[in-house]
């Protein structure tokens, strides 16, 4: 007799023997929901979405979801699907059948579906989707007795033979002057029958276009549309596999780093109608304001219209509010639910719904896109309003976008001065907030080809559609005629984060023509002309308007305006101090001037991690004693020069400590060959001649003398310093000289000298003897003692692997990884554009530019290592980068796993660094 625990273990057994099918179809709505919204990978935003709101009693038409799963097998199988995948679907289509009580390919009661794309991220149009699928000529009847309504059944069929003979069979234009073949028939038709609008239609004249699509798909592609609907499912879920890899999305997929990998699920619904009459409608709408973040219901409708009409911005949408004077049960019912949505996801929610005959269904519910100034408030509003914590808070802002807060706005006066001079030309839909000012480019490749020849560009449309996605990339802004705040142009710019203006009915585009007028107005413009769009007004402008400072600038860079005055300043300010708390990491800046250490200040660097004292030697009067050092040919004539130097260094250094009153500067020595100090033409040889009061000759000859073949790799960095040791000398004399003034002053300074270029310990300890022996001289002169640290830069990998040896004698490391980058990769910071971009973009050799984000699996191994070796030798060893990468979201996470103490970067991306470091705590 086995026991209770022996027989369970049988059972176990039995069970994993028994072959299980794997399970491809998921099912959503009435009938059965077996997904949920984490299931975002296997069932795409779209499936997953859909079986949440199913879970929380949400009325969504019955459907299921062929996961992504399915899309790799698809593709790893030269396109043949699982064997399990057509009993699944059969079964899941008998649900969706017992859910509404119609049946597929039924003549009297026939089931239509939608088959769309849902991809795990959501790229809006970029892939296909077929409506009213399971029409034929015996289903079509079935349709009119049910609905009484020929003209709409007819409709409806017309819609889906042309859907499917583009998307299915390859009938669509893949060109933009191409034209699609139903739509000449359709203007053919209304031509003919003296009409101007598709409405105007009648049945008989639908009947005949469905026949004329069917002649027209047989005659250009010599195939039978097929009326079985199982074939045309089939045939669907095909096509939208097959979209995964269309262009515009593998375009979209590089532009927003979506894996190829991924795949999309399909999803399959019951039709329902928002075009069967005046109680019925499809709209679009945000729980929150997705332009200001406000708490308010936001959104779109249009009555007696189909599915895609809103979002493709052909006819443009009435605000959600005028709903509730129609229709005012149906609004109270979706302010429910936007309620019950941000409770559940507590998140801002973009939802699709249809209103059939008087009955609401929720079609989609997704994050909800957003400015950076929605996202800020809605983040803090969150907070108040305990939906999330002040964490969850923090991570739903990405850092890049706090640029967006910091972006230019015009010149209000100069922008007065253009209304007031007639150039208001018309008025849109603020859709994307900033100003941009640029030339017009009427298609995408012009705007991308315009772009690439330096110039900003408006991309302006009729109506943007996902073709022109490389163009709106390359624009700064996006203007378009027709569309609401949901249409393609205002989401995917919105997403951009470009400057846009929706909507702009006035604007009266002739893309032959290359021109654009405006209604009631004698002005044309032209391509190349200048534009200026305010996307947060709406406001399009004739010409060139200067831009001015964010509000965010203004209150904390130029202190122009009151924090009282200033709401997203108060905003920004409030997530800035939560991220502060959180963080581990220290953040400095990048800061040659005091008027850039002021600003990075402001935006709440702690202090100073690279002073490049070259960049001084450019201002004003101080060219002429470097250029002199350089020629010189004796040490005493150099010794002269730096003579003349000093003061003038030491005032730049005094000015630096003065504003940075006791915060850490790291004061980087001399770094570029000599060379990028004289004029390599004949006009400027001649110039620093007669400025020195040397021949010409002199001058030719130093730059011939200093011609090197890899400068890169040259005479440069500590080598300068070790070979001529007086310029060193001079540049740690000033240092010192200006702190002891500084402190004098009664301000506390703390300069750290920095030796940039080091691959050797002994490179180091030669140049660190002098820094030590010059500040020690000072304190005794002075009698005023500095406390200071000397220390490294590590920039190439010799300095990186000897790490240990290095921290004998440096008290800090900070890591260049603009060298390191090049000199880890072997790759030209200066040449590289050339093939990086090719690398990156087609070969995905990187999957991001080096010289942005640290490379690390190459680089960021270096740089683990430096700081291991570096510690093991001095626990105490503080470390820290002030690369480009400083500054970068997902670079400021890596310094943050590998332990560094800091990041530095340029004073604008202080906040997005603070942010960064904050997110990269909490990702942990
Ligand atoms: C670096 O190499 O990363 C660095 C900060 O120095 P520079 O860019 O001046 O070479
Ligand atoms: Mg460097």
């Amino acid at each position: 007799m086995p026991t209770a625990k022996k027989r369970r273990r049988t059972r176990t057994t039995t069970t994993r023997t028994a072959k299980k099918a794997r399970r491809y179809v998921y099912g959503f709505g009435a009938g059965r929901t077996d997904g949920r919204a984490e299931m975002k990978a296997l069932l795409g935003g779209k499936g997953a979405n859909l079986a949440e709101m199913s879970r929380l009693g949400l009325p969504v038409p019955s459907g299921f979801t062929i996961s992504t799963e399915v899309c790799t097998y698809y593709y790893d199988h030269q396109r043949r699907y699982p064997s399990e995948l057509r009993g699944q679907v059969n079964e899941a289509l008998k649900r969706i059948e017992r859910a509404v009580g119609k049946r597929f390919g039924d003549p009297t009661h026939p089931l239509l579906v939608s088959v769309r794309s849902g991809a795990r991220a959501s790229m809006p149009g970029m892939m296909d989707t077929i409506l009213n699928l399971g029409l034929n000529d015996r289903t079509v009847q079935g349709v009119i007795t049910e609905t009484g309504d020929a003209r709409f059944a007819y409709d409806c069929y017309r819609r889906f033979v042309s859907m499917y003979g583009d998307v299915v069979l390859g009938l669509k234009p893949t060109h933009k002057d191409e034209e699609d073949p139903f739509e000449v028939a359709l203007q053919e038709k209304k031509r003919a029958r003296g009409v101007k609008l598709d409405t105007e239609l009648d049945a008989n004249a639908l009947r005949e276009l469905v026949d004329e699509f069917k002649a027209l798909i047989k005659m250009r592609k010599g195939v039978t549309f097929p009326e079985d609907p199982h074939e045309q499912l089939w045939g669907a879920v095909g096509a939208v596999f097959g979209s995964w890899h269309n262009e515009r999305a593998v375009i979209y997929r590089k532009l927003n780093d979506i894996p190829d990998a991924w795949g999309t699920a399909v999803n399959v619904q019951a039709m329902v109608f928002g075009n069967m009459g005046d109680d019925s409608g499809t709209g679009v709408a945000f729980t929150r304001d997705p332009s200001t973040g406000e708490n308010v219901f936001y959104g779109e409708f249009l009555l007696n219209a189909q599915g895609e009409d809103v979002v493709a911005g052909i006819r443009t949408p009435l605000p959600i509010v005028q709903l509730q004077r129609t229709h005012a049960a149906i609004y109270q019912q979706l302010l429910k639910i936007r309620r019950a949505l941000e409770r559940h996801y507590r998140e801002m929610m973009d939802i699709e719904f249809t209103i059939q005959q008087g009955v609401l269904y929720m079609l989609q519910c997704r994050v909800g896109k957003r400015t950076a100034t929605a996202a800020v408030r809605t983040a803090i509003d969150m907070v108040k309003e305990k939906l999330i914590s002040s964490k969850q808070a923090l991570m739903r802002v990405e850092p890049e976008r706090l640029n967006e807060l910091l972006r230019p706005v015009f010149d209000p006066a100069q922008k007065g001065l253009a209304v007031k001079n007639g150039r208001l030309l018309t008025k849109g839909l603020n859709a994307g907030p900033g100003a941009a000012t640029g030339r017009i480019a009427f298609h995408a490749d012009d705007a991308e080809a315009m772009a690439a020849e330096g110039h900003r560009v408006i991309l302006v449309r009729i109506e943007t559609s996902p073709e022109d996605i490389r163009g709106m990339a390359a624009a700064d802004g996006i203007l378009t005629a027709r569309g609401g705040m949901t249409s393609h142009a205002a989401l995917v710019g919105r997403q951009m984060g470009k400057v846009c203006v929706v909507g702009c009915e006035a604007l009266q585009i002739d893309y032959a023509k290359r021109e654009v007028r405006i209604e009631g107005k004698s002005t044309v413009l032209r391509e190349r002309d200048a534009i200026s769009i305010d996307g947060f007004s709406g406001e399009v402008l004739q010409g060139e308007i200067p831009t001015k400072p964010s509000e965010v600038v203004q209150v904390i860079v130029d202190k122009s305006l009151a924090a009282k005055d200033a709401p997203t300043y108060r905003m920004y300010e409030q997530l800035m101090t939560w991220a502060d708390d959180v963080r581990r990491l220290g953040i400095r800046a990048n800061a040659d001037l005091p008027e850039q250490c002021a600003q990075a200040v402001a935006f709440g660097a702690e202090g100073v991690g690279l002073t490049r004292t070259e960049h001084m030697f450019f201002g004003e009067g101080k060219i002429g004693p470097m250029r002199e050092m350089i020629l010189a040919e004796t040490l005493e004539e150099r010794r002269a020069a730096l003579a003349k130097l000093l003061p003038v260094q030491r005032a730049d250094f005094a000015g630096i400590f003065r504003v940075l009153r006791g915060r850490p500067v790291t004061v980087r020595l001399i770094d570029p060959p000599l060379h990028e100090f004289l004029p390599h033409d004949e006009a400027g040889q001649q110039q620093v001649a007669d400025d020195l009061g040397v021949s010409v000759e002199r001058v030719r000859a130093r730059v011939a003398a200093l011609h090197e073949f890899n400068p890169m790799l040259g005479f440069r960095g500590c080598r300068l310093g070790i070979v001529h040791p007086e310029i060193t000398e001079m540049q740690v004399r000033a240092i010192f000289e200006a702190a002891v003034a500084v402190k004098r002053d009664g301000i506390p300074v703390k300069p750290e000298v920095m030796i940039p270029l080091v691959g050797h310990v002994k490179e180091l300890r030669l140049q660190t003897d002098v820094v030590r022996r010059v500040a020690a001289d000072v304190a005794r002169e002075t009698g005023v003692k500095i406390p200071y640290l000397v220390g490294t830069m590590i920039e190439v990998p010799r300095g990186a692997l000897t790490a240990d040896e290095i921290a004998t004698v440096a008290e800090f490391f900070s890591f260049g990884t603009n060298d390191l980058t090049q000199t880890t990769l072997g790759v030209s910071r200066d040449d590289a554009a050339r093939f990086l971009g090719p690398y990156v973009a087609d070969f995905e050799i990187y999957p991001r530019d080096p010289f942005e984000a640290v490379d690390q699996g190459g680089v960021g191994q270096l740089m683990r290592i430096a700081t291991e070796r570096g510690r093991r030798t001095k626990r105490s060893l503080k470390i820290g980068i002030c690369g480009e990468h400083g500054g970068e979201a997902s670079s400021v996470r890596f310094c943050h796993e590998i332990d560094l103490d800091y990041v530095s970067c340029s004073p604008f991306r202080v906040p997005i660094a603070r942010l960064a470091a904050a997110q990269a705590v909490l990702a942990r």
